[in-house]
């Protein structure tokens, strides 16, 4: 099975919006293996985002995602990482597809609530950075084949 790691980013919780977008991917099917609020250091912000880290927004973007807590996540299913990205939809909110996470709640590319994975490569990289193994549990919900075939 496929994992990803996805984070409520600061504007997220401070919005409640914690509740909602676990629930959308709960009841799309996948299974969470993986939780918890935290404060983000600047080192893991910086690190996290380091493939940005000459852009303009970098700056902003690093005091953003450490001006408050976070929810980190990681998620397990069958295509998880691209149907992630496509239930969170696209980075600036305005572009975003109604119905997904940024285009139902979003307005503006700097405070655009959720973070996903954008491989499967960058999954493993962010899970690792994210997350001690024995924080990960692996478990077989009881649902699962009535979401499978
Ligand atoms: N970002 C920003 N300004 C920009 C572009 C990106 O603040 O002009 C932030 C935004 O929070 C985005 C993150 O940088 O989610 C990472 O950008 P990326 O292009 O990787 O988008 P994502 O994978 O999050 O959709």
């Amino acid at each position: 099975m496929e994992r990803t790691f996805l984070m409520i980013k600061p504007d997220g919780v401070q919005r409640n919006l914690v509740g909602e977008i676990i629930q959308r991917l709960e009841t799309k099917g996948f299974t969470l293996v993986g939780l918890k609020l935290m404060s983000v250091s600047r080192e893991l912000a910086e690190q996290h985002y380091a493939v940005h880290k000459d852009k303009g927004f970098f700056a902003g973007l690093i005091e953003f995602i450490t001006s408050g807590p976070v929810v980190a996540m990681v998620w397990e299913g069958e295509g998880i990482i691209a149907s992630a990205r496509k239930i969170i939809g696209a980075t600036n909110p305005l572009s975003a597809e109604p119905g997904t996470i940024r285009g139902d709640f979003g307005v503006t590319v700097g405070r655009n609530l959720i973070h996903g994975s954008d491989g499967s490569d960058t999954a493993k990289e962010e899970i690792k950075l994210w997350f001690k193994d024995e924080e990960l549990v692996s478990w077989q919900p009881t649902i699962n084949p009535w979401i499978y075939e």
